[in-house]
């Protein structure tokens, strides 16, 4: 099989050491990383760079990958400005596919609505005659309209599900909004029945390709379900797919824990089953919250409009599953956003660890948007992973975050290098679709604090900003690391998967946005090239 030698390039690799410049990869691995000297003793067919930038391809640490597709389809709307203009977009749309049975949309801020609570009639305005479901930007929560709601058979005698709440008026009747469970599974379940595997087929594809000409070459699928799975095990035939994907099966609370645990099992059998490099369940998600933005989150002390909801798993139905998985040996995600939770997720752990003896487990804590610095020092002793979203930083998305906590508490939001100065693995991801995917932007964020959507804003804490070798490790060999995936990908060295992406330009030379400007040329993902 001929080698090949990418020459006249910077070589950033995330290991030891940082640098290098020149690569050998022959079919599917890196065979040699170092100096051009040593690279042209290989017989290699010679690649010449021209002064390209190439480090190793981004592991989105936490996405969801057929949701991410599938937005890509719906109607935008966080780019709405306020309540008319939301309304606008959606009458556009609607206008514009007259035939589609209902219409979704995505990503709108409450920020959006200028202090206006959402309701029914404010979508029945524009689109009386078919069901609207627009997901939030965080997507914990929906807004829906009137027909939305006949469609879903949620009237005022409807109950309220577990774990999540149907928005009311003062009389009683729904008002259209559905949080946390009543989106993310009354709702999304029920789309899930509208949508044919030809869909999800498509949205998966959509979604593969966008990571690829981003420079994505492995995903974390952050709460995998059945048709999802299905839909991923369909792209693997032929044995390969676009980008490398390691899940987390996400594991619904039924109130019962018998029934948690088979959703456990369940697990522990994909995981015995789905081991190779293409196509891994890795672990479980639990979400242990909700979100700040509509104030689910679980808080020490109450949000400044005096709400203070406990968690999502309380710590008695939490502890034996997170036992249950750490016993079988996978790993546990918990989705933990308020200080609280965090405190709720690190006692299960330790719990875990009591029951189990020491290992190598990598349990994660996803996003950590608000915790105590006590917290942060017992995750990094408990050996969990941080997995957080520079993209949800974005002082864009801050001002009804901000306005939620009300108090001191946002001096403290997404304090990333706490946990590496604490010793604990920061691995980075998109949260996609609840934040834009692509990389690079993300980096930005995480080297300036800045908006990469608006120039104009004040950087959010900028005291939080990292070193840009820091993030690039964080959202390549780190995240590899928080999907075990350290022994075949993340860092440019011998023997693992050659997994790179090449840069039109370098971001270690000249100001912070290149990162913004930087275009991907190539991704390659086990020596393959996109595009072609
Ligand atoms: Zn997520």
């Amino acid at each position: 099989m001929t080698a090949i030698h990418y020459r006249a390039g910077r070589i950033f690799t995330a290991g030891e050491p940082a640098w290098a410049e020149s690569m050998v990869v022959r079919g599917e691995t890196i065979e040699y990383v170092g100096s051009t000297a040593g690279a042209d003793r290989i017989d290699a067919e010679v690649v010449d760079l021209g002064g390209a930038f190439v480090l190793p391809g981004f592991v989105d640490a936490h996405t969801h990958l057929v949701s991410m597709g599938e937005a890509l389809g719906q109607v935008d709307l966080f780019p709405a400005t306020s309540p008319e203009d939301l309304q606008r977009r959606l009458a556009r749309a609607a206008a514009a596919d007259p035939d589609a049975p209902r219409i979704l949309g995505r990503s709108w801020l409450f920020d959006a609505l200028g202090g206006r609570a959402p309701d029914r009639q404010l979508i029945d305005a524009v689109v009386p005659d078919r069901p609207v479901y627009l997901s939030a930007n965080d997507v914990h929560s929906a807004w829906v309209n009137t027909a939305a709601l006949r469609e879903l058979g949620i009237d005022r005698d409807t109950p309220d599900p577990l774990d999540g709440r149907i928005g009311r008026d003062e009389s009683g009747e729904p008002d259209g909004m559905l949080y946390e469970s009543a989106a993310l599974q009354m709702m999304r379940h029920y789309l899930d029945t509208q949508t044919s595997d030809t869909d999800r087929d498509r949205a998966l594809q959509a979604a593969f390709a966008q990571y690829r000409a981003d420079g994505v070459t492995a995903a974390v699928d952050m709460a995998l379900g059945e048709v999802d799975l299905a839909a991923l095990e369909r792209a693997l035939e032929g044995g390969r797919l676009p980008v490398r994907v390691a899940a987390h099966w996400l594991i619904e609370r039924t109130g019962n824990t018998r029934d948690d645990l088979r959703q456990v099992e369940r697990a522990a059998e994909l995981s015995a089953r789905l081991t190779g490099p293409w196509l891994r369940v890795t672990g479980i998600k639990l979400m242990v919250d909700g979100v700040i933005d509509t104030c689910t989150a679980a808080m020490k002390k109450p949000f400044a409009d005096g709400s203070h909801p406990g968690p999502l798993w309380p710590p008695e139905a939490l502890a034996p599953v997170v036992a249950a998985a750490d016993a079988a040996g996978l790993q546990v995600a918990m989705h933990a956003i308020g200080d609280e939770a965090s405190d709720i997720a690190l006692s299960a752990l330790e719990h875990a660890i009591e029951a189990n003896g020491p290992r190598d487990r990598r349990h994660r804590l996803e996003h950590l948007e608000t915790v105590t610095e006590e917290n942060v020092r017992r995750l990094a002793r408990l050996g969990a992973v941080a997995s957080m979203q520079p993209v949800h930083a974005d002082p864009a998305i801050q001002e009804n975050w901000r306005a939620m906590l009300g108090d001191d508490r946002v001096q403290r939001g997404f304090p990333w290098p706490e946990f590496t100065a604490a010793g604990a693995v920061l691995a980075f991801g998109s949260d996609a679709p609840t934040a834009p995917h692509p990389p690079l932007p993300n980096m930005y964020i995480a080297t300036t604090r800045r908006s990469a959507l608006d120039a104009s804003l004040e950087p959010n804490l900028p005291e939080f900003a990292l070193p840009l070798a820091e993030a690039l490790a964080h959202g390549t060999r780190d995240a590899a690391y928080a999907c075990r995936w350290d022994g075949l990908t993340g860092r440019l060295a011998p023997g693992l998967a050659a997994d790179f992406a090449v840069l039109d330009s370098d971001p270690f030379e000249g100001p912070d946005d290149v990162l913004l400007r930087a275009r991907v040329q190539r991704t390659y993902v086990g020596g393959e090239p996109y595009p072609d």
